[in-house]
């Protein structure tokens, strides 16, 4: 992948660029933000960028330096992965060897550290001496979502380059050029929140079950009824689904805000599930605009308990007896 080729932060490849061109890319770099922006990816462009050998500020893609380090067979190019939760003593006592090396077919020596936060205490004082004063041949790319668990002695040494999640339309354009049509790509790209990784890995068929059960679950919710039946409900939806109910809760959400817009007269070609118009039409009438708000808040408050890894039907059956509370209030 060129620069052009990673999508999104455009900020950070700008600044690469400009550095690239005028031969001043940091020897250290962390590369952070949040999971699946392509922080990876431009890790490894910029790997590319300063080694091609057809262009000098950015990847060609098609020269044996760009094959090679595309193959992971570039002997100067290393990308150290965290294979059993940390990355070994043994890969950063390699990088400080190997960190003096000149570089054997590239111009530079450039190491990319995945998830650098699982680093152990030993890896860590091992770079640390590299990053202390690293030889000009050589950068070292530090990839990570949780800058402030890196040593502040690592950081210190390091530029930081912040990766923001990836804006909705350039994921629904990149979809659009892909196996969806653009009503599913507006669907999907709405659904990944910013995680263009995650959209890339999405099929169709397994979205569209997530949605179903999420729709008899939000029915449940919509029809003025025993709190049971949710639950009821939430029992027989596939265990994928419970698995999942982070994502089935952002689909819930997009179906409040599209009730929300018919209840207030909004355009329908602005609706977030254009497909299931009809379907929101009918239920739209059991909903008012206060309650759709009071449901996207509870939403919201939800999404952010899910993230703390609590129990999940425990969950929803509290975010259930709340919400009909308040509807009965
Ligand atoms: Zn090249």
């Amino acid at each position: 992948m060129a620069f052009k080729d990673v999508a999104g932060n455009e900020g950070v490849k700008r600044i690469l660029r400009l550095a690239l061109e005028r031969g001043r890319v940091p020897n250290s770099l962390i590369f952070c933000g949040p999971e699946g922006v392509g922080k990876s990816a431009l890790a490894l462009t910029l790997a590319k960028a300063l080694n091609c050998r057809a262009q000098a500020a950015d990847a060609c893609d098609d020269c044996p330096s760009c094959r090679a380090i595309d193959a992971g067979t570039h002997p100067d190019v290393m990308t150290l992965t965290v294979e059993v939760q940390k990355v070994k003593a043994e890969q950063a006592a390699l990088v400080k060897q190997m960190a003096c090396l000149r570089p054997m077919t590239g111009r530079k020596r450039v190491f990319i550290i995945d998830d650098a936060k699982d680093m152990s205490a030993e890896a860590a004082n091992s770079l640390l001496k590299v990053l202390e004063e690293p030889p000009s041949f050589l950068h070292l790319i530090l990839v990570t979502d949780s800058p402030h668990l890196l040593l502040p002695t690592i950081r210190s040494r390091c530029g930081v380059l912040a990766f923001s999640p990836i804006g909705r339309e350039v994921i629904e354009r990149a979809l659009a050029g892909r196996d969806f049509t653009p009503e599913q790509a507006r669907i999907l790209a709405l659904l990944v929140d910013g995680n263009f990784d995650r959209a890339r890995e999405l099929v169709w068929e397994e979205v569209q079950a997530l949605r179903e059960s999420a729709w008899t679950l939000f029915d449940a919710v919509s029809a003025d009824d025993r709190p049971s039946r949710f639950l009821e409900r939430f029992g027989a939806v596939p265990k994928s689904a419970q698995e999942e109910l982070g994502r089935v809760l952002e689909i819930f959400a997009s179906f409040a805000r599209d009730l929300l817009l018919l209840r207030l007269g909004g355009q329908p070609a602005l609706l977030l599930n254009p497909d299931l118009e009809d379907r929101l039409r009918q239920a739209a009438p059991a909903w008012t605009a206060a309650r759709l708000l009071d449901l996207l808040a509870d939403l919201d408050t939800l999404l952010v308990q899910l993230e703390g890894n609590m129990n999940k039907s425990l969950l929803a059956t509290t975010f259930f007896s709340d919400f009909m509370e308040l509807r009965h209030a």
